[in-house]
């Protein structure tokens, strides 16, 4: 996949920290929509969308924090591997939820104890059908949490991305990677974005678990709509990606120290640089901290592959990964 789409470490505009999945007391988080859009300015972030299910919560922006509404929605899965098996995407850039969005009401639930229900589209296809006509962004929700066959979202039309790290799903049960479903995707040709999220509902555990930089033309709603429409965007658990420089025989990349920085391919192909133990060179490490970690490397790439991303993974494991270049 040799792209022309611009390098959002090239363009001009500004890195937002986005919090894009997130819940309050209008679902089943735990702090109303104002405080917790307090919480997240504090923390540092630039842009939240509380994405409560299917209630869109009303948080205003305020100087510091430019919220978007959203909502996290269902739609039926194809074949369900057990009765009722949910299956979700988040939407940013709603102005309403439709009463009935036409998926099977044998899949429909609520819960009033932990105050939350779900409706579901008959398909990812018709959901994001739906948020077209509102020019609203969709990424599929965590699919490996939800146990989705890649059947259910392989051929969805509409969707721009997926939701590859969700920090509350890795926390609770290990579930939070689903880079197997971005690379299934990748290498059949589609492009998917990808973003980081910490699906925030208890604040004191959850927040900032993980998050997802965006490179916006200017803070507006539109300007991060478009953004995560076109990957103009990076994502994190902990390592900070400076830059991605595609050069003769393989890419340039700048980060926070790191102990390894990956570049994935489609099948079994990629390269890395690391340190420590079984260090690997399959490149040239560039520049390193004064701890002997990397902060700037050369990875071999073939010239043609179907597309290729970088991951940066620091001291403690944590990362942060590109979109396709
Ligand atoms: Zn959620």
């Amino acid at each position: 996949m040799s792209t022309n789409r611009p390098n959002p470490f090239e363009v001009g505009g500004e890195w937002l920290k986005c919090a894009l999945h997130t819940h309050s007391t209008v679902s089943d988080g735990t702090l109303p929509p104002h405080i917790l859009a307090n919480a997240y300015e504090e923390a540092g972030f630039d842009v939240l969308s509380i994405t409560d299910h299917w209630r869109i919560a009303e948080a205003p922006s305020t100087d510091r924090l430019l919220t978007i509404p959203g909502a996290e929605l269902g739609f039926d899965l194809r074949k369900p591997a057990y009765p009722r098996q949910p299956a979700e995407f988040l939407v940013w850039g709603i102005d309403h939820l439709p009463e009935d969005p036409g998926g099977d009401k044998d899949n429909w639930m609520f819960n009033a104890e932990e105050n939350w229900e779900a409706r579901t589209f008959p398909s990812l296809s018709h959901g994001a059908a739906w948020a077209a006509t509102m020019g609203a962004v969709v990424y599929t929700a965590h699919p490996y949490w939800n146990q989705l066959s890649i059947d259910d979202i392989i051929d969805a039309d509409g969707i721009a991305g997926i939701e590859v790290f969700n920090g509350s799903a890795e926390e609770e049960d290990g579930r939070g990677d689903s880079s197997v479903w971005w690379d299934a995707m990748l290498a059949s040709g589609k492009t998917v974005f990808g973003i980081g999220t910490d699906d925030q509902h208890y604040p004191l555990f959850e927040l900032g678990l993980a998050w997802t930089m965006v490179r916006a033309a200017e803070r507006t709603q539109e300007a991060v709509l478009d953004a995560l429409r076109h990957g103009q965007s990076y994502f994190s658990n902990g390592p900070s990606i400076h830059s991605i420089e595609s050069v003769e025989g393989g890419v340039i990349v700048e980060c926070s120290p790191a102990r390894s920085i990956r570049l994935q391919r489609e099948h079994e192909h990629g390269t890395n640089v690391s340190v420590g133990r079984g260090g690997r060179r399959m490149g040239a490490i560039l520049a390193t901290d004064g701890n002997g970690l990397i902060t700037r490397a050369f990875l071999d790439c073939d010239p043609n592959p179907v597309y290729r991303r970088v991951v940066v993974v620091d001291e403690t494991g944590a990362r942060a990964w590109s979109n396709p270049l």
